[in-house]
């Protein structure tokens, strides 16, 4: 009786041991098992049947029959999941920076200056300076102080195509806005409430504010400060403006409608080192 009881359960169990990982793989996929072991399990399984039938020991064969349909439910869903993320379309994902390379912030800070120090300096009499850096000592600080104002992020205008690009990524790819809130903490809920207005399409989810962006997990970051591809392991590209022309280190972006090119349009119609640019990002991209 006792041998009898004990039989039954060992049975039961190695019968029904598949039950629990059919259930997971059906959630993932089976993207954690082998085709290996899938196989050595079968032909375990199988052989044990044979051995069962021939003999006829009845538990060792009617338990195989159970083990082999389960294990066979298993290589089915680890065959479709393969197959669903075969042709799962790839998603980069991309963060972008806020200040000077979605929203515009030069102008009216330069108006600002001129209006608080009777001025008329234009963009094109800085150079390659920032502005903090090229007015006189004396004021650098008072300057500086303009963008601490929380109302100055409130009302600030895109860059060129830069809304209908962010938008179109946002609808191929995963895109985030990571903007270095931390240089200016008053600036925390204007830029939310910018953000919310403007660009609708990025889910608050999506929207960090961050100090070093070398902490982001992402596949490109694409901003105007080359300080934060230096511990970024993805693929920074530089958002090109005046201060950052001197820097030759990182792939760079002139303008939005070059990101286009580069990121949505599948055939990059110039700038051969972008298109090698391109292919780089998307081979180290290969998320599923
Ligand atoms: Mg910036």
């Amino acid at each position: 009786m006792f041998v009898t009881v004990v039989g039954g359960l060992a049975t039961l169990c190695s019968s029904f041991a598949l039950l629990p990982q059919i259930l997971r793989a059906r959630r993932d996929g089976g993207r954690g098992l082998s085709y290996g072991m899938l196989g050595l399990y079968l032909a375990g399984t199988l052989l044990w049947l044979t051995y069962g039938l021939d003999t006829g020991a009845t538990a060792v064969a009617v338990a195989n029959v159970i083990a082999t349909t389960l294990v066979s439910i298993l290589i089915v869903i680890k065959a479709m999941g393969t197959k669903a993320r075969a042709e799962a379309p790839r998603k980069l994902r991309i963060a972008i920076d806020m200040d000077e390379t979605i929203v515009d912030i030069l102008p009216k800070h330069l108006r600002l200056y001129n209006e608080a120090f009777g001025e008329n300096l234009t963009i094109a009499d800085l150079g390659q300076k920032e502005l903090e850096h090229f007015v006189p000592k004396d004021r650098a600080e008072a300057t500086e102080r303009m963008i601490l104002d929380r109302s100055f992020f409130r009302d600030l205008p895109f860059l060129p195509e830069a809304r209908e690009t962010v938008k179109a990524l946002a609808e191929r790819h995963e895109v985030f806005i990571a903007t270095a809130a931390m240089d200016v903490p008053t600036s925390f809920d204007a830029k939310y409430a910018w953000l919310r207005e403007q660009m609708p399409f990025i889910p608050t989810s999506h929207i960090i504010f961050c100090g070093d962006k070398g902490a982001l997990d992402m596949d490109v970051l694409i901003d105007d400060r080359a300080r934060h591809f230096a511990r970024f392991r993805g693929k920074g590209l530089l958002f090109d403006a005046p201060h950052n022309r001197d820097e030759k280190r990182y792939a760079r972006v002139k303008d939005w409608a070059e990101v286009r090119r580069l990121l949505l349009d599948p055939e990059p119609a110039e700038a051969p080192g972008f298109l090698q640019t391109k292919t780089v990002v998307l081979e180290t991209a290969a998320r599923q």
